[in-house]
């Protein structure tokens, strides 16, 4: 047996998606692998079990692992749970809503005053109310005379659920958001532990649908006892599957959303993800709910797909049902029943406005943005998989600005090959084309280890063997990246960017390397192409060496994540700094603005691929330093080239 002691790193701790991508990881390995935290134990295989241990952030966990691939199981499972990153969840854009309070509340028997709610879902809704009150589930006991065909029933019904589940992932699409939900639905159904406690109490003599009750409203309930938000939000997917379980059980069809009414807002106690799955989100102009908060599934689905939702609303079940029309305010947490005629203009109003903009903005997809003194600027996407290329050419993205390859190598058990490598980066170019695309070579160690490399501890990772440094000493990991970006740049559109540069002698050791892998490409008949190279400024040394480096290469990159958290020496992790973490500090900007100074005295291009490249507030001071791509998230997009063309 092995055994590991650690503090977890996951920021926000194991809640519901890097609890799912944990348990995913674990079942990949044979060993039996139980983990430890807060003085219990659960297996690591079971989601259900692993989310009720409440990890948080910083808890020291330990893993136990034995069977024969033990050794393995062990460094990938500590090294996802030592990676802050490891499971990164859309966080609520709204603020402070977890804890909108009674304070905004009004008089609840005027339509005129909002009933304060949790905005969870920004945006105006008006309409007609469509009650989904779905009955409580009575269930009788049964007399079972065969456990074994009472609990091969069980897993028919099991089986139909998650055939359900599934089949409704495919409406989805490529709607990432909705398809991580189902897959955490499917995952709780599936439960290995949920399961047997299931299995042995229909052998105690329970029948399955009241073993499936007893069972699931236990583990709801302990869900909903938990004090981390996020784990007790995860009571909705028990509920849920529970649910529908029982009703496949006991032959009943739910109640569902599939009729809502086009333009019709939703009332309800509380609309778990599966009910959310199955309706035609395009009908719904808004979300009322007397439950939920602003981590449940449903706010992240309605965020997802643009739908106003108040949750937790402190409405009584008979009004909201007994209402006519509602109104809403999901930015502010508001509600207004059957609103009088003043509300109703000044909701509507907000609607016609908030379309505009939306209309607006989406007119800008095809839009390249050029400023009212003529510069171009591109908008491009930041990207970590082949996933996201759908949203980000539906946001518009002109291109990629930032291709982060570490996620190819982060939460696998092995590294990726260079013909993996190479598929990847050219199924990328070919969507972008004739768009650029910058591919940045691996960027691991700091905030971001891998599996198959071994980190030794360090006392200030950042400051350490990280980006362009490991890859030097490692060329086993770093050559078959630079041969498949060789391959890939057949396309015509591929740039390289390399990452943490602090001297020029990095960038001349990378180019020797690259002229390595052209000799041997050569030889075995492989096509290869060229591109553009260029690197990250994101060390105060590449900001006072930028006009040496700007001689050695084609472009230049600021990474303002990084670039600010060295010049102001705060951790980007640790928010005791964030004050001091700020991009627009002039120190910051100063440097920025030296580095442009730089790149345009050497008759070079240069973007901006940090969070920065996005705000507003910076774009008129980035086109005036000279800056010609800002690359962020998709969602950034449209907004960010309407403020481009208004400068
Ligand atoms: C940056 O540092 O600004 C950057 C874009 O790189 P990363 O966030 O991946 O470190
Ligand atoms: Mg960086």
């Amino acid at each position: 047996m092995m055994e590991r002691t650690f503090a977890v790193r996951v920021r926000d701790g194991l809640h519901a998606r890097p609890a799912t991508q944990f348990v995913k990881l674990a079942k990949s390995f044979a060993s039996e692998i139980t983990i430890t935290c807060n003085g219990q134990a659960a297996s690591a295989k079971s989601a259900v079990k692993l989310m009720l241990l409440g990890i948080k952030e910083d808890d020291e966990a330990t893993l136990r692992v034995e069977g024969e691939d033990a050794p393995d199981a062990l460094s990938a499972l500590s090294t996802f749970l030592q990676n802050p990153a490891a499971g990164d969840i859309a966080l609520p854009k709204t603020g402070g809503a977890a804890n909108a309070s009674a304070a905004k509340a009004g008089p609840e028997d005027d339509g005129s005053h909002g009933i304060a709610g949790i905005a969870a879902s920004e945006g105006t809704g008006y309409g007609p109310s469509f009650a989904f009150f779905p009955p409580v589930l009575k269930i009788e006991p049964q007399a079972v005379s065969d456990a074994e065909a009472e609990i091969s029933r069980y897993r028919d019904a099991v089986s139909g659920v998650t055939t359900a589940f599934a089949r409704n992932k495919e409406r989805a699409g490529t709607e990432s958001d909705t398809n991580a939900i189902i897959d955490a639905l499917i995952d709780v159904a599936q439960d290995t532990e949920f399961a047997d406690e299931i299995e042995a109490a229909i052998r105690g003599g329970q029948d399955a649908a009241s073993a499936t009750m007893s069972v699931g409203t236990r583990l709801t309930e302990s869900f909903e006892a938990m004090d981390d938000p996020y784990i007790r939000a995860r009571g909705e997917d028990m509920r849920s599957v529970t649910r529908q379980i029982v009703l496949a059980l006991i032959g009943q069809a739910d109640v569902s959303l599939a009729d809502v009414e086009s333009g019709s807002v939703i009332v309800a106690d509380e609309i778990t993800a599966w009910d959310l799955a199955r309706a035609n989100m395009a009908d719904i102009a808004g979300i009322v709910c007397r439950k939920g908060a602003a981590t449940s599934h449903v706010a992240i689905m309605a965020r997802a797909h643009g739908i106003p939702a108040v949750l937790g609303a402190s409405i009584s079940a008979e009004r909201l049902a007994g209402s006519k029309t509602v109104g809403l305010d999901g930015a502010a947490g508001q509600v207004f029943i059957d609103p009088d005629a003043a509300t109703r203009a000044r909701l509507n109003d907000a609607i016609a406005r908030e379309a505009a903009e939306k209309k607006a903005l989406e007119a800008y997809r095809t839009v390249e943005p050029v400023t009212s003194a003529g510069i171009r600027v591109e908008v491009a996407a930041n990207l970590g998989s082949l996933a996201e290329i759908p949203a980000a050419l539906e946001a518009g993205a002109m291109g990629v600005g930032l291709f982060r390859t570490e996620f190819l190598f982060m939460e696998r058990k092995t590294l990726p090959t260079e013909d993996e490598q190479a598929e990847v980066y050219t199924r990328l170019a070919e969507a972008f084309a004739p768009y650029p695309v910058v591919i940045r070579t691996l960027d691991i160690g700091g905030d971001k280890p891998i599996t198959g490399v071994d980190f030794e501890h360090e006392d200030n990772p950042f400051l350490g063997w990280r980006g362009i440094r490991m890859c030097l000493e490692r060329p086993d990991i770093f050559k078959p990246q630079l041969r498949a970006l060789l391959r890939a740049s057949v396309v015509g559109n591929v740039k390289v960017l390399i990452p943490m540069i602090a001297d020029g002698s990095e960038v001349r050791e990378v180019r020797r390397l690259f002229e390595e892998c052209r000799d041997e490409l050569r030889p075995e008949g492989t096509a290869f192409g060229t591109f553009e190279l260029g690197v990250m400024i994101e060390t105060p040394a590449a900001v006072f060496l930028a006009a040496e480096l700007a001689q050695q290469v084609d472009f230049f990159s600021i990474g303002t994540n990084d670039l600010t958290q060295y010049v102001m020496a705060a951790d980007r992790l640790n928010p005791k700094v964030a004050s001091l973490n700020r991009a627009e500090h002039p120190a910051v900007l100063r440097a920025i603005s030296a580095t442009c100074k730089a790149a345009k005295a050497a008759n070079i291009w240069i973007g901006v691929c940090g969070e920065a490249a996005a705000r507003q507030d910076l774009t008129g001071f980035f086109i005036e330093n000279g800056v010609t791509e800002l690359s962020m998230s998709s969602t950034s997009i449209p907004r960010t080239k309407q403020a481009i063309t208004r400068f």
